[in-house]
């Protein structure tokens, strides 16, 4: 066996940790989806961890974004065709998710790259997106961000206007809502997190009481790189994890912003 590269080792671990969060809170691996945020990651490692397996990419710069899909769809697509040993755990699907703050003239450009959109936070971003979408052909998946842990700077609609806005969202006829997002206080303790994650999970019942979304309704996106365990506890079933896989830092400004 080849000694296994540095992302190997931690993409391994990282689904080891994923794992032993589900058997804790009783939850099935399969209900858990990794998204490898690549803020931080070189090309090469982006096209490594496809390698790996992992077919679940975010992003959360739209124009980092637009050079990185140019590139790695068509990296993914080469090593689809010609197989051979490095595409053997090649993920069936790539998918792009977008997980930043979208100025409503970016939507153009990202939409045809996009699965899903995780940070949809006001009815005029939404209005806007349905309109595209319509352009498109398409029902676009999104999450509604909510700022759950009501910090004053912080992206994401208020926990108050979630279930209006989402309500809102189901009645468009191109997008499909699908869930939530939520981002927990970077500096919180252990239960401030948690708290930021139940009150999100609360919401989310809250809406698929109110059947919006119907059966589409099943997404609860958060968990990051240090407080993904304590997400998978409160029932998170997208995680999106950068540096832990990719090291790296990213300067404040531009976390959740493009
Ligand atoms: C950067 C970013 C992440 C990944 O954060 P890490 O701490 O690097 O795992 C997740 N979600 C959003 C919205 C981000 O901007």
């Amino acid at each position: 066996m080849a000694k296994k590269s540095p992302l190997a080792v931690k993409l391994d671990e990282v689904r080891e940790r994923i794992a032993a969060a589900c058997a804790k809170a009783k939850r099935e691996p399969g209900e858990v989806t990794m998204i490898a945020v690549t803020k931080t990651a070189a090309p090469e490692q982006i096209r490594e961890v496809l390698q790996l397996g992992v077919g679940d990419l975010g992003e959360s710069r739209v124009q980092v974004l637009q050079q990185r899909a140019a590139q790695v769809n068509e990296f993914f697509a080469r090593q689809q065709a010609h197989g051979g040993a490095s595409a053997e755990n090649l993920p069936a699907k790539l998918r792009w998710h977008m997980i930043g703050h979208l100025q409503r003239n970016k939507i153009k450009p990202v939409l045809p790259l996009i699965s899903m959109i995780h940070s949809v936070d006001s009815l005029r971003l939404a209005e806007e997106l349905d309109a595209h979408a319509a352009k498109a052909n398409r029902k676009l998946p999104v999450l509604m961000q909510v700022n759950a842990s009501e910090e004053p700077q912080k992206s994401g609609v208020a926990v108050g206007a979630a279930v209006p806005l989402a309500e809102q969202i189901g009645t468009m006829d191109n997008l499909q809502i699908m869930g939530l997002m939520t981002m927990a206080p970077l500096e919180g303790d252990e239960k401030t997190v948690r708290q930021a994650f139940a009150r999100t999970r609360e919401l989310f019942e809250e809406i698929k009481f109110e059947k919006i979304g119907g059966p589409h309704m099943r997404h609860l996106s958060m968990g990051m790189s240090n407080d993904f365990e304590h997400a998978i506890a409160e029932g998170a079933t997208l995680l999106r994890i950068g540096t832990l896989l990719f090291g790296g830092k990213v300067a404040d400004e531009e976390m959740g912003e493009e």
